[in-house]
């Protein structure tokens, strides 16, 4: 007789059983369709495998496949923005996977030779050819389901309800772009009775939009556009902000790297270009690495990862992570060539400038190369670089020219605008053009207006400063030995110039410009820049959308130069009327240093300061998301249409910003789209990668036939503009005529004519390799827009992905190819000669430490409290990307985790494993603890990308049907959710770093306890 126990037990094994057939249900229906369910697999042994893309036989020869065809593409997992095969299905045109592209220097080690004939490149796949077999990461293969995600958007939506409700209709492609154009009582179904404003009434470029403050500049400043990044399309959307001629256009920098970019342009003196510094890592023999973790974070991402392993097994590298976490890096198969330095968050700078400290205290700088004060001089000691550090500064803060180098003309040594040094030969003050060494330090006076003043060499000022905290002290500060701080100063002077420092997104806390200067000036004082195995600033790209070998696609006859204020404030306070008005201090902070502030601009939109937008559009932007603190900000003034009238997104899924739009339409993805991207600074050769719409996209089609993206938005409501550089007379030519730029292919077919005729052309395509790729069909689509000759060579570039220099053009002899012709730069003359808008004293002009302030030059941690024992950082996942939450990679790790050292877990009262709480000065959040060894005492660490509200987390109702949420993308927790505001401001405002405005997610206040 069955007992009650019994039946129970039987009932629980088939509810057990129904939930793994419910979790294994795709799985299930695979193997319904074996043999056992009475059809017949494709094959006896590889089942429904799919088809190779070719065969190899015994002797060597390859036969494509009938079944597959491939095309050369990019991956839009992250900014990468690898290089791809694509293998699509033969007769339909849709994508069933990708591989690496073995041509592409960001997917294969070492990639193959241009010339290799496609046929030929198949056996990059073959256990004979592994070694240019191109590869893609975990994450790359899990974006591969954004073509194909069931809550993607495929149509354009307007806005059925208040904004945010979640409520939408679709609405014809033309009719969007018309209301956008012509504005009007758009949303009166939605019960909103308000004029909106259309474009074209936004389009004065001559009329002031203040005329109290001319400074501002013209009306057409009322549209913002906010783009991602430059993911290869950016130029269409830089053309159309152009052609509007609105200043307000940003990048995400601001959100996600904005510190380390910024350390790198006061290094190296070029705040405009911001360039990219990275290790040469196939000839690095030690690595010093500041919050990244290579070949995990930081880009190229993908191809660190790779250059690291090969490094540190079968080349010579050693490296160091200092971090909060640590990472995947530091392996066990790496031996001790890799090691983890816990750090305390938000001191790097402290540790930079010990380690800079012991460098100068043992005579281990490299005199020789600091001494050369210029370029000419550097060449004659056998440098690719020099460095700014004999130059001369005024330094004596009463003296209208404190903080600014002093000039040779100043002086009555030459007339131009060479710097001053003290002549190493004859102890007096000379050119630095007409000087072959100058002094090191000095500090004395000099002559200047009738007068003696006190000067100090560039690099005597930054020795000042490494001299303020003993080891000792700056220790106590960072939690890092002593012992460590002296091991890493001495690895890091034992190997010439085959050593790097690197910084990335760790450093981007309130102090994180000085931390990313102060670590690699280390380079500085290494005189590694520009050596093999030292540090470079990559190979660069072939020119494309520019005044290129065949078209000047820069050019917009008849255009008007944007000029004015962003409203981000990425300008010098002392400049606008308010100041002249009113003084010191500004309404809210001026960030006369930062660039690409995307996540002030719905804070400075929405608070109207200095001015509102009256529009804004966002193409694949999320700052909701990725920028710390501005969700809780601005949630309660978003959906407020009289703040922003009008808000416009593209984009390929309805994401934490979008959601809040009047109107989204659709965007290509990964394979579907158009673009020419560059890579990274770890890139020695030059390199652009090509993509074309080469597997079928499932959006509707505008009238010409193109689909209904983000690339047809632009040119379709430009035209309806009537915008100058779009339209029948947009592209001027050479014969004087100009050709029209209606569809996107009449823009990106003469980008990739230019790559293709750079320099020396490449070759034709082969008509084999045309066939083989399918290239042709790209000029079948596009009639006319390239010449024969063209065409046959941009079908060459097609066929391989891009253009790639080959890997012996990265050096030549002991100096990489590429040189910096800048000085790399100990102290920088516009941040000592411009005041802070808060408090009117200049900022900081040597890597400095000092504790982080806020906006109001307050220190943060008074202003935070003493109640917060922690401090809460986040990494970025190897798996994970926080630009799709994809359905594979959950299945590997649905979730975050609340992560603690084993101590601080005791002293929480958390248990690996068990609940808990974070609290943080902006809110509280619940998740489950791991507990590890590997991250730092006093920290508590979440992996970023997960806790999505946006990207189908949330249900919508389209056209009257509600399409259910995926709960599943909203597991875990959202970092940038738990990130304050700044406390030390009057008005509420985001946590910046004090100097560049970025966005500050590292080193939050923080505690955790059990649930
Ligand atoms: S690193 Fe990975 S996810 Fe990023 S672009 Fe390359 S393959 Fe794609």
């Amino acid at each position: 007789m069955a007992t009650r126990r019994g039946v129970l037990k039987g009932l629980g094994a088939l509810g057990a059983l129904g939930i793994f057939a419910a979790g294994y249900a795709p799985t299930l229906r695979k193997l319904g369709r074996g043999w056992w369910s009475g059809r017949k697999p494709r094959h006896p042994v590889y089942g429904d495998a799919l088809p190779c893309e070719a065969a190899v036989n015994a002797a060597g020869e390859v036969t494509p496949s009938g079944e597959v065809a491939i095309a050369h593409a990019v991956c839009h997992g992250c900014t990468t923005l690898c290089g791809v095969r694509v293998v699509k299905d033969a007769r339909t045109g849709v994508a069933l996977r990708a591989l690496g592209n073995p041509y592409h220097p960001l997917s294969a080690d070492p990639p193959l030779p241009y010339a290799t004939p496609v046929r030929e490149s198949h056996r990059a796949f073959t256990p004979s050819g592994q070694a240019s077999r191109g590869v893609m990461c975990a994450r790359g293969n899990d974006a591969f389901e954004k073509m194909s995600d069931p809550l993607r958007v495929r149509a354009v939506l307007k806005r059925a309800g208040p904004r945010g409700s979640g409520r939408w209709r679709t609405i014809p492609f033309d009719e969007a772009i018309r209301e956008i154009s012509r504005g009007g009582r758009l949303f009166a179904e939605a019960g909103e009775d308000r004029e909106v404003p259309g474009l074209a009434s936004l389009r004065d470029v001559a009329t002031p939009l203040d005329p109290g403050a001319p400074e501002l500049g013209p009306r057409a400043n009322q549209l913002g556009v906010m783009a991602s990044f430059d993911d290869g399309r950016i130029e269409l959307v830089r053309r159309f902000v152009r052609a509007f001629g609105t200043a307000n256009m940003w990048e995400h920098r601001g959100t996600c790297a904005l510190t380390m970019r910024a350390g790198a342009a006061a290094l190296l003196s070029d705040w405009k270009g911001q360039p990219h510094l990275k290790p040469d890592f196939e000839h690095c023999e030690f690595a010093l690495f500041f919050g990244t973790s290579p070949g995990q974070a930081g880009n190229p991402f993908k191809r660190q990862a790779q250059l690291l392993a090969g490094g540190r097994t079968s080349g010579p590298l050693r490296y160091a992570v200092v971090d909060p976490v640590q990472h995947g890096n530091d392996v066990l198969a790496a031996g001790d060539r890799a090691r983890w330095v816990p750090i305390r968050p938000g001191t790097d700078a402290a540790l930079a400038l010990a380690i800079g400290r012991w460098i100068l205290e043992h005579d281990a700088h490299d005199a020789r190369y600091l001494a050369a004060p210029s370029l000419a001089a550097a060449a004659k000691v056998g440098e690719p670089s020099f460095s700014g550090a004999t130059w001369l500064v005024v330094s004596e803060p009463s003296h209208e020219r404190h903080g600014a180098f002093l000039r040779a003309a100043e002086l009555g040594l030459g007339g131009d605008d060479a710097a001053v040094v003290v002549d190493a030969a004859t102890g007096k003050p000379a050119a630095s053009t007409a000087c072959d060494a100058g002094a090191l330090f000095f500090d004395g006076e000099v002559w200047l207006g009738g007068r003696p003043v006190r000067a100090r060499t560039a690099l005597s000022l930054y020795r000042e400063s490494a001299l303020g905290l003993t080891l000792a002290q700056a220790s106590e500060v960072t939690g890092v030995p002593v012992a460590t701080i002296e091991a890493l100063a001495s690895e890091l002077t034992r190997h010439g110039k085959r050593v790097a420092v690197d910084a990335h997104g760790g450093t981007m806390h309130a102090g994180g410009f000085q931390a990313a200067w102060a670590a690699l000036a280390l380079n500085g004082l290494l005189g590694n820049l520009g050596w093999k195995g030292g540090v470079g600033t990559g190979g660069d790209a072939f020119p494309a959308f520019g005044e290129g070998p065949r078209y000047d696609l820069a050019a917009i006859p008849g255009g008007a130069k944007p000029r004015g204020v962003k409203i981000t404030r990425e300008s010098d306070y002392r400049e606008t009327s308010e100041f002249r008005a009113n003084g010191f201090p500004a309404r809210a902070p001026w960030f006369p240093f930062g660039r690409a502030l995307q996540g002030e601009v719905l804070a400075s939109a929405l608070d109207g300061y200095p001015y509102p937008l009256r529009a804004l559009v966002s193409f694949d932007a999320n700052p909701l998301y990725g920028a710390a603190g501005l969700d809780r900000l601005v949630r309660d003034r978003i959906a407020d249409p009289e703040r922003l009238p009008l808000f416009v997104a593209v984009d390929p899924f309805l994401n934490e910003t979008s959601r809040w739009a009047d109107y989204v339409f659709p965007d290509s993805v990964m394979y579907e789209s158009w673009g020419v991207s560059g890579a990274w600074g770890a890139v020695q050769t030059r390199l652009s990668s090509t993509r074309y719409p080469a597997v079928v996209s499932p959006l509707p089609r505008t009238a010409a036939g193109d689909p209904v993206d983000g690339d047809a938005f632009l040119v379709e409501l430009a035209m309806a503009l009537g915008l100058p550089g779009f339209g029948d007379a947009a592209i001027p030519l050479a014969d004087g005529t100009r050709a029209p730029l209606r569809r996107p292919g009449d823009f990106y077919l003469r980008a990739f004519a230019n790559v293709a005729f750079a320099g020396a052309p490449v070759p034709d395509a082969s008509e084999e390799d045309a066939a083989l790729t399918g290239v042709r069909d790209v000029f079948v689509r596009h009639p006319g827009v390239l010449t024969p000759e063209e065409e046959r060579k941009v079908a060459m570039v097609l066929s391989r992905g891009g253009r790639f220099q080959p890997a012996g053009a990265a050096y030549e002899g002991e100096w990489l190819a590429r040189r910096w012709e800048k000085p790399v730069a100990f102290h920088d003359e516009a941040l000592a000669r411009t005041p802070r808008s808060q408090t009117g004293r200049p900022y900081a002009a040597v890597p400095t430490w000092e504790p982080a302030v806020g906006g109001s030059g307050e220190p943060l941690d008074a202003a935070f409290g003493r109640e917060w024992p922690l401090r809460l950082v986040s990494y970025k996942s190897q798996t994970h990307s926080s630009m799709h939450p994809g359905t594979r990679i959950r299945s590997i790790r649905a979730r975050n985790a609340i992560e603690l050292c084993p101590e601080d877990a005791r002293r929480c009262g958390v248990v690996h494993g068990g609940r808990a709480r974070i609290e943080t000065p902006a809110g509280v959040a619940e998740g489950v603890v791991r507990v590890r060894a590997g991250i730092a005492p006093g920290v508590v660490a979440l992996e970023h990308g997960f806790g999505h509200w946006g990207f189908g987390a949330e249900g919508r109702v389209v056209d009257g049907e509600a399409l259910p949420a995926d709960a599943r993308r909203g597991l875990g927790i959202a970092h940038n959710r738990l990130v304050p505001g700044d406390p030390t401001l009057a008005r509420p405002g985001l946590l910046t770093d004090s100097v560049t405005g970025a966005a500050a997610r590292q080193a939050i206040p923080a505690r955790v306890v059990r649930a």
